[in-house]
């Protein structure tokens, strides 16, 4: 299929289900029976096997349109983690059941990865599933799981078997959020909302049915979603002065009593990085449309954090007194992340968490070192002892 045929069934779409007229989720559930959901996913499942390059000619003729989107913001985590990982290793089965409620938006996923013993040494994780039947029985505890407390479904690390050396023994689960065995207790971030939960499995019970990949292989599933993570993190598409440096420069154009030669420079620094990132994320934008994500995801999600936490920083110095303004402390547990809206001081506050979600900046280096840069590798010394004879 051409551009100009890709155009002319967007049209048909248009015509059958006219936005102003359709149910926001009927006109949905139409694109993705259309195959324009992303067009780089098979047909059936929301695509049409195209390059995903295409991607934005059915977008631009959407919008110009007036249809509705699928809220991305709401559903990052199903779109960026979940789906590929689904594409990737799912049963034909999961992929039918999973994709459309997923890409429409009626299902909420999270990401049941860290926890409080293992955040960078995720393979170190101790939550365990034992298999009964043809029920996996789920006992441990997960932390800062963002949107758990919307989610209807979360993709899940466990440990299956402790006698295999950590990264050996895991194996990868779909969970379904309404289990009695789930329980999703509020965490408060710095910010002074709960965006993200702790969440407690008691007996939680997964059928085998929901298992991505071969059991014991959940390492191999999570370096998939791993690797989907960061790129959807920091390897968006972005207009010219989107985002922290937006911001920052609307207050300095606002604003000139509070300008300063070094204000100037900092921002002329931030406006340069920024333009950097915007122009490499195309270029592994690019590179995506040819395979899968490689390491450079982690050079641009290391960027991400370095530039939001210096321009937010650098907002906040500009504004004075005013930066340090704070709208309210009140706990609130948002349905989206907001990484640019409301004001500076909570812009500056909610950054200081881009160099940890995700992996943390430190840990992003060493992949870069090792994966892009081809240094010698950290040394391990628990790769091949089972994971119940490490000392923890
Ligand atoms: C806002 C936010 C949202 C999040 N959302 C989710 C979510 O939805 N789901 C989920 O599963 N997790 C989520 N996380 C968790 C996040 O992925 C972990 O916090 C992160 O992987 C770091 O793990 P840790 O906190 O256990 O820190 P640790 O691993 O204990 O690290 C502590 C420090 O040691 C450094 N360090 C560790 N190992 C090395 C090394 N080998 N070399 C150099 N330095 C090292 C780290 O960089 C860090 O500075 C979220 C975190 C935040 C802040």
């Amino acid at each position: 299929m051409d551009e100009a045929q890709l155009k002319e069934r967007v049209g048909q779409l248009l015509e059958e289900h006219p936005p102003e007229t359709t149910d926001r989720l009927d006109f949905l559930h139409a694109r993705f029976d259309a195959g324009l959901a992303w067009v780089h996913f098979p047909e059936g499942l929301g695509g049409l096997g195209l390059p995903r390059g295409m991607q934005p000619v059915v977008e631009r003729a959407l919008y110009q349109a007036g249809a509705p989107d699928n809220d991305p913001r709401k559903i990052g985590i199903g779109l960026g983690m979940a789906a590929p990982t689904i594409l990737a290793f799912g049963t034909e089965d999961q992929k039918r059941r999973y994709l459309r409620p997923l890409w429409c938006g009626e299902e909420v996923w999270c990401q049941l990865f860290s926890e409080p013993g293992a955040g960078s040494d995720l393979a170190g994780l101790s939550s365990r599933a034992v298999l009964d039947g043809d029920t996996w029985i789920v006992n441990g505890q997960k932390v800062w799981t963002s949107s758990a407390h919307i989610a209807d479904r979360a993709i899940l690390i466990v440990r299956t078997d402790p006698d295999q050396p950590k990264h050996a023994g895991l194996s990868y689960f779909v969970l379904d959020m309404h289990d009695p065995g789930v329980e999703v207790r509020p965490l408060r971030q710095i910010t002074g909302e709960a965006e993200f939960n702790e969440v407690f499995l008691t007996d939680a019970r997964i059928p085998d049915s929901d298992r991505l990949g071969e059991v014991g292989e959940g390492w191999k599933v999570a370096n998939a979603t791993l690797s989907n993570e960061r790129v959807a993190i920091g390897g968006g598409a972005f207009p010219r002065e989107f985002g922290m440096v937006m911001n920052v420069a609307k207050t300095w154009r606002e604003r000139p009593e509070l300008r300063t030669p070094e204000t100037h420079e900092r921002l002329l620094r931030g406006w340069i990085d920024t333009e950097v990132a915007r122009i490499t994320a195309t270029r592994l934008r690019q590179k995506m449309a040819a395979g899968v994500p490689g390491p450079e995801g982690s050079a641009m999600k290391l960027s991400f954090a370095r530039i939001n936490q210096q321009l937010s920083a650098l907002e906040v110095d500009l504004l004075g007194d005013d930066g340090l303004r704070y709208d309210s402390w009140e706990m609130k547990r948002p349905t989206r992340v907001d990484f640019f809206g409301k004001d500076a001081g909570y812009r500056y506050l909610r950054a200081k968490g881009n160099s940890i979600e995700g992996g943390t900046s430190e840990v992003l280096r060493n992949v870069v070192a090792e994966r892009v840069l081809g240094l010698p590798t950290e040394h391990r010394v628990d790769k091949d002892i089972p994971w119940k004879d490490l000392p923890r």
